[in-house]
């Protein structure tokens, strides 16, 4: 019981954090104007990278401050002389928030993100699926506590997801103790999540990645034709992937690896994989091993992600194992 009530404390900080880093985002994602778009203009993003990343820094310093953030950025560059307009806009959109702190500050809270995986720490991406950030798409902020190399606690916000015009939904996971999810301003109004309840794996609604450099789509098609599967897959950017299987938007999410070097970051998967399990869902990797957070900043153990309703899941794992047969068979000839 008291490590229950640790963990409402832990859980009750990352979602408060989240929302004010989702809040940030927002602000900057509305000053995106079409010229930014045309001139390729990523500095919204890191702006607002930056931005969360200093303020969700900042709540955990304040209340756990001996747990290490192993975050994506770090403020070495921010720190150079020749930023500091880049450091003035981050400072700016800070304040806009009613959070006033000078450079060094704000430098520092980024660093703290600059921790050392270990026995109890938390894993931060600030802003999850950049792409989709920029397009207006989806895009999430991935906040979670790793013990002992178990995800503990998870707090996912994905500002587009939800009713149309709203501010997005907030999805929160204690082990052990379920999913919950509630609108971005309206924390006191949640509701339990559960994956979808389909056991006919060909009305199974797979998505995937936008980006065809994340996830093999050609596998993908090749494992949707040999399960049967009658819609589409949707393709959006983020762990927003992760929150839509857990609330029964759909029956699977696919991440097949296009780079067989490439190891899956932890902050990429801890919050998301958390949400799904705590629905009812089950994760694993494409061979059907479950993720390994105890490696360090990646799942070095594991080659990519299969996310299911838990009902489907060793049929989908099947479906994956023997399309890799395939290619290899393929590959050989
Ligand atoms: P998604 O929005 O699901 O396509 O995933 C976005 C994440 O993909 C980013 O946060 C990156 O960390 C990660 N990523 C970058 N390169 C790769 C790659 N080659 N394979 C898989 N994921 C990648
Ligand atoms: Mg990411």
């Amino acid at each position: 019981i008291i490590l229950r009530r640790a963990m409402e404390n832990e859980l009750l900080v990352a979602e408060k954090a989240v929302r004010e880093a989702m809040g940030l985002c927002r602000v900057v994602q509305a000053g995106i104007v079409p010229s930014v778009l045309e001139k390729a203009d990523r500095s919204p993003v890191t702006i607002a990278d930056f931005g969360s990343q200093a303020l969700v820094c900042r709540s955990l310093a304040e209340s756990f401050p001996d747990d290490p953030v192993v975050g994506e950025e770090d403020a070495a560059k921010l720190r150079q002389p020749e930023q500091t307009e880049f450091l003035d806009r981050v400072i700016r959109v800070l304040a806009s928030q009613g959070v006033t702190a000078g450079g060094d500050t704000v430098c520092d809270w980024i660093d703290r993100g600059d921790g050392v995986p270990c026995d109890r720490f938390w894993t931060l991406d600030p802003i999850d699926g950049t792409k989709g950030f920029l397009r207006g798409g989806q895009y999430a902020v991935a906040l979670a506590l790793i013990v002992a190399g178990r995800v503990e606690v998870a707090v996912l916000g994905c500002p587009g997801l939800g009713v149309v015009d709203g501010d997005g939904l907030v999805f929160s996971a204690i082990r052990g103790a379920g999913t919950r999810v509630s609108p971005a301003s309206e924390p006191d109004d949640s509701r339990p999540v559960s994956v979808s309840d389909c056991t006919d794996v060909t009305r199974a609604r797979l998505c995937e990645s936008v980006e065809s450099g994340h996830s093999a789509h050609d596998r993908s098609s090749v494992i949707a034709e040999s399960l049967g599967l009658q819609s589409e897959s949707v393709r959006m950017d983020s762990q927003a992937k992760y929150a839509t299987v857990a609330d029964g938007g759909a029956e699977m999410y696919l991440r097949l690896p296009v780079d067989a070097s490439y190891q899956e970051k932890i902050w990429d998967h801890a919050a998301g994989s958390l949400v799904v399990t705590e629905s009812g869902g089950t994760v694993s990797d494409t061979f059907g091993a479950p993720l390994d957070f105890s490696q360090g900043r990646t799942l070095q153990k594991n080659a990519g992600v299969v996310v299911s309703n838990g009902l489907l899941h060793e049929q989908i794992v099947a479906a994956v194992v023997s399309s890799e047969t395939v290619r290899d068979h393929d590959d050989g000839h």
